[in-house]
């Protein structure tokens, strides 16, 4: 038989934004004095690869091309600094990071520098020959210019969302892994239920956390997101004795490739003992449920032809690691963190395949919105009522 219960939040999803959002509105509940009943329900085991957040790197940095962004990048590193502390380690290692402009690039430089001065972020701005003599992994041509920030670095995905996980345990949040949601009903005037199989939760306040799998739960409330999923790899280039001091940490930035095609990559850290790179919007168009796990061997022949001529010696003799993920695009990528339209407490928070730094900011936004019923953070372009998501014509850019 179901069971009903009455509970005060229920968290949908728990991977690395819902695992904010489970540890945050504990966090702030109890520094507010509340003894609040939170519930956060996942469909798979906690940890799962099968979403967007267990992997044991993304990048972290202040660089974007908004200063709108890098404001809320300050409040990204905020929050993870906070978690850190109470979790005792470290979620965010710095490893400074370069961003590479080639010349005529898709994305201008000028919107990075601008918008990091607008918030008083220092920067270098470097030549090729500096880049090359700087950091001499690079071959890059005569017209690049590269932004260097020192604070750029890693958020180690599963270290950050099992920390999450851990705290809000913890502070006594349920944590139900195995539990899939099948819909959320709403009267439309804030009183709402989470259906599973074994209990129906009513409940004031659900935070939405499934990126790939969030129309599936808001369409039978009459809301759709125009989103894109798709199946992306990242690739593991094992470290040899001669590799390792060439792109270890202090040696090798964390880079991006400004321009269309993008790619990205990590020094050696972790587990892993190899180093790191990816194409950004690379793969093809999937549904979470239908993704497959095969590597792309299109994708992975760009990766290494691009890597043959600016990183050489990243490539080694040793067959690379291949593993794959979800991105869940708007058609603008920009965040959705907002109230479903018609639907009071029931809110969405997703990435939009550059969320996991900002995992903890979402929980703490998200948390400050159904506590407090406000957030100290601008979330005003991340709203339903935006072109990118009301206008069907509206035509989908991926490149920041
Ligand atoms: C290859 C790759 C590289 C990336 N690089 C970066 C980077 O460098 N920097 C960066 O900031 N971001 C990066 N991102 C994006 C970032 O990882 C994601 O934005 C972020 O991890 C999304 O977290 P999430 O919790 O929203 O999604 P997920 O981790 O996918 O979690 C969603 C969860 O919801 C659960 N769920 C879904 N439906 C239900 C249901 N009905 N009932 C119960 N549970 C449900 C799912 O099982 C899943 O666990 C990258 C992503 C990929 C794939």
């Amino acid at each position: 038989m179901t069971q009903v219960r009455t509970v005060d939040h229920v968290v949908v999803g728990l991977g690395g934004l819902g695992a904010g959002a489970a540890y945050w509105l504990a966090k702030l509940g109890q520094d507010a004095g509340r003894n609040e009943v939170i519930v956060g329900l996942e469909q798979f085991e906690l940890g799962h690869d099968k979403g967007a957040s267990r992997d044991h790197s993304r990048i972290i940095r202040h660089s974007y091309h908004t200063p709108e962004y890098v404001k809320l990048a300050a409040e990204a590193y905020e929050t993870w600094d906070a978690v850190a502390a109470e979790a005792g380690e470290e979620l965010v290692v710095r490893t400074g990071g370069i961003d590479i402009f080639p010349e005529g690039s898709v994305i201008p430089i000028s919107d990075y520098t601008s918008s990091l001065a607008a918030n008083n972020i220092p920067f270098e701005v470097l030549d090729a020959h500096e880049t090359m003599s700087r950091f001499p992994q690079f071959t890059v041509e005569s017209g690049v210019r590269v932004l260097f920030q020192k604070d750029t670095g890693i958020a180690p995905a599963s270290k950050g969302t099992d920390a999450h996980h851990r705290l809000a345990a913890a502070r006594g949040v349920e944590l139900r892994a195995g539990v899939s949601v099948n819909r959320i009903e709403s009267d439309g005037v804030g009183d709402l239920a989470v259906v599973t199989d074994d209990c129906t939760y009513q409940t004031g306040s659900v935070i939405i956390c499934t990126d790939g799998w969030t129309n599936e739960l808001i369409e039978s409330l009459g809301v759709h997101i125009p989103l894109e999923v798709t199946r992306e790899q990242v690739v593991y280039y094992p470290s040899t004795p001669q590799s390792l001091s060439q792109f270890s940490i202090g040696a090798f930035p964390v880079w991006i490739w400004m321009d269309d095609p993008s790619y990205y990559g990590f020094p050696i850290y972790g587990d892993m003992s190899a180093v790191k790179a990816a194409e950004d919007v690379g793969g093809q168009p999937t549904t979470a449920r239908t993704r497959s796990f095969d590597t792309d061997e299109g994708a992975l022949k760009r990766l290494t032809d691009f890597l043959g001529h600016t990183i050489p010696d990243m490539l080694g003799d040793v067959k690379p690691r291949v593993k794959t993920c979800l991105y869940t695009l708007t058609r603008d990528r920009d965040f959705v963190l907002d109230t479903v339209p018609g639907h009071p407490g029931l809110q969405v928070g997703l990435g939009s395949a550059h969320g996991f730094k900002f995992a903890s900011w979402f929980g703490r936004a998200l948390a400050e919105r159904a506590i407090l019923g406000k957030t100290r953070s601008n979330v005003s372009p991340f709203r339903f009522d935006r072109p990118a998501i009301t206008d069907p014509s509206y035509k989908a850019n991926y490149m920041q």
